[in-house]
C-alpha cells in the first residue's frame, strides 16, 4: 500500500525543485514506490513487469531477500570507516570478485559509479603507458563525468565543454546493422542460422569485421601521434547505443593492435557483466581476448551504489605516483551487498537462466518480427536484447519518434516497462532482472505484439 505525497504533489515538487533534466520517460510519468524481484508497483497499486531493471542495474531482482538481509545485517553492525581502518567485508568481497576474473586481473579498486570506474581506468591507462590518446567507438556510452563524457560518443549525452575531446579519438563503430560493411549475420547470437557477409565458411573470420578493423588501422596511421595510444575502451555489447554487437573477431584483433602500439584494452562491463549475456560471466569472454582493465558498475550492486575497476597488480602500481583516495568506495554496506549479489547469482544459477530464458526471448521476438514490419532487427545475447523499430526494413529508416513513443507508452499501459536507446532512440532495450522466467517472456512478447497493433498510425 502506497503511503506518501500525492501524485500531483510529486509532480509539483519535481517541477519546482528537481533538475529539469531528469528523464521522466512517459507522457504520464510513473511513480514507482515498491518492487519485488522482476515486478514494480506504482502508487495506485498497479504492477509492472520490469524489462529494464532500472537501466540494467537490478541484476538479481528488486529487494531480493538475501541481498536485503545482507545489507540490513551490515547496517546493524557498521556503515562506514572510509577505509582508513581495515573492515573485513571489503577483503572478503575483493577475494570473491577477483576469483571471477581470468589471468592476472587480481587487483580491485572500488568506487561508486560507472563513470567513476571509467575515470579511474583512463587515469590508470595514461599513467601506466605514458601515452595520452584513448580510443572509443562512436555510439559508445562510458559515463557523464567531465572525463568520461569525452569517451561517450552520443551527441545527446555530450555538453559543449571546451576540452572534453582532449586526448580522445572516436573510431568508426563496427555496427553490423547500420554500419558501412554490414556483418549482422556474423554477430555472436544464439539464434543466428545464416551467414551472409561473404564469409566463406562458419569457421572463417567475418569479412565485415575485417573491413571495420582495416578502418581502425587507418586511425593508428593517420590520427595518433607516433601511432601511440594509452587505451581503447569497448563495451562488450553496446548498451545505451542500442544493444549493438560487433562482428565476430573484431575486438580480438583491435585489442592486439592497441597493445602492439603501447596501449591497454579496457572492457566496460557495466552492462554486460555478472552473467547477463548468459554464455559467459563477462561479456568480453565471448570476444576471445583478455582485457588489461575491466570496469563494472550497475548490476554489481543490484541497485546499491557500487562499482569497481579490476586490473593487474603491475598496472595498479602506477597509482603509487601519488595518493589515491575514494571516501565511499567499497564501504561495508556496498561490500556486503556486492558479496551477496555474487552469492545469489551462483545459488540461483542466474547466468544459465539468462542463457536459457534469453535465447527463448530472442526466438519469440524473431517470430514477432515475422509478423510486424516495424521490427527491423532483433539482436543480443542472454538477457541483453535489442529490438530496433524501423519505418522501412530495406532502408532501415528509424521509426519516427511519435510512433516509437506510442508503442512504448502502450506497453507500459499494458503492464510492461521496456527501456529505449540507440542514436535515434528507436531501439527497445530489454535487460530485465536476471530472474525472469519463460512466462514473463511470453507476457512481454504478447504485450509488445498488442502495443504494435494498437499503435499503428492508421488504427
Ligand atoms: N558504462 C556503461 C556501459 C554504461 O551503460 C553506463 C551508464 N549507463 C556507464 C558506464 C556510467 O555509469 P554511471 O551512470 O553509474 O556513472
Amino acid at each position: 500500500e502506497y503511503v506518501g505525497p500525492s501524485y500531483e504533489q510529486i509532480l509539483k515538487t519535481r517541477q519546482a525543485h528537481l533538475t529539469p533534466n531528469l528523464l521522466a520517460h512517459f507522457k504520464k510519468p510513473l511513480v514507482i514506490h515498491a518492487g519485488h524481484m522482476q515486478w514494480l508497483y506504482d502508487h495506485e497499486g498497479r504492477r509492472y513487469l520490469d524489462m529494464f531493471g532500472g537501466i540494467v542495474t537490478v541484476s538479481v531482482g528488486h529487494c531480493h531477500p538475501k541481498v536485503n538481509k545482507a545489507l540490513s545485517d551490515q547496517i546493524a553492525k557498521l556503515w562506514h570507516t572510509t577505509n582508513i581502518y581495515m573492515h573485513p567485508k571489503i577483503h572478503e568481497y575483493a577475494e570473491k570478485l577477483v576469483a571471477k576474473m581470468p589471468g592476472n586481473l587480481k587487483t580491485v579498486c572500488f568506487v561508486n559509479s560507472g563513470s567513476e570506474a571509467n575515470d579511474l581506468a583512463m587515469l590508470l591507462a595514461r599513467l601506466h603507458t605514458g601515452n595520452q590518446d584513448i580510443l572509443t567507438f562512436r555510439n559508445a556510452y562510458h559515463g557523464m563525468s567531465p572525463y568520461t563524457m569525452g569517451l561517450t560518443a552520443h551527441s545527446s549525452w555530450r555538453y559543449p565543454l571546451p576540452g572534453i575531446n582532449s586526448g580522445i579519438v572516436h573510431v568508426m563503430n563496427p555496427d553490423p546493422y547500420r554500419g558501412l560493411w554490414g556483418g549482422s549475420a556474423c554477430r555472436d547470437s544464439p539464434i543466428q542460422t545464416q551467414r551472409t557477409c561473404n564469409c566463406a565458411s562458419p569457421a572463417d573470420e567475418c569479412q565485415a569485421g575485417l573491413a571495420y578493423y582495416k578502418e581502425l588501422e587507418e586511425v593508428f596511421k593517420y590520427s595518433l601521434p607516433r601511432g601511440k595510444v594509452a587505451a581503447m575502451f569497448a563495451e562488450s555489447i553496446q548498451g545505451v547505443g542500442g544493444t549493438v554487437q560487433y562482428p565476430r573477431g573484431y575486438l580480438k584483433r583491435a585489442a592486439a593492435l592497441v597493445r602492439a602500439n603501447g596501449g591497454l584494452f579496457v572492457a566496460d562491463e557495466v552492462q554486460t557483466g555478472f552473467g547477463r549475456t548468459g554464455e559467459h560471466f563477462w561479456g568480453f569472454e565471448a570476444h576471445d581476448y583478455q582485457p588489461d582493465i575491466v570496469t563494472m558498475a550497475k548490476g554489481i550492486g543490484n541497485g546499491f551504489p557500487l562499482a569497481a575497476v579490476v586490473t593487474t597488480p603491475e598496472i595498479a602500481s602506477c597509482l603509487n605516483k601519488a595518493l589515491h583516495f575514494n571516501t565511499f568506495g567499497g564501504n561495508p554496506m556496498a561490500s556486503a551487498v556486492g558479496m551477496s549479489v555474487l552469492e545469489v547469482i551462483e545459488e540461483e544459477q542466474l547466468q544459465s537462466n539468462c542463457k536459457n530464458v534469453g535465447t527463448y526471448f530472442l526466438k519469440c521476438l524473431n517470430e514477432l518480427q515475422q509478423r510486424h514490419d516495424v521490427i527491423g532487427d532483433v539482436r543480443g545475447k542472454g538477457l541483453m536484447i535489442g529490438v530496433e523499430l524501423v519505418a522501412d526494413r530495406e532502408k532501415k529508416t528509424p521509426l519516427p519518434m511519435p510512433h516509437v513513443l506510442e508503442i512504448w507508452e502502450k506497453c507500459k499501459d499494458l503492464g510492461v516497462l521496456f527501456g529505449r536507446g540507440g542514436l535515434d532512440g528507436n531501439v527497445f532495450r530489454i535487460k530485465p532482472p536476471m530472474c525472469i522466467d519463460r512466462n514473463d517472456v511470453q507476457f512481454a512478447t504478447d504485450v509488445l505484439d498488442q502495443a504494435i497493433k494498437l499503435a499503428k498510425p492508421n488504427n
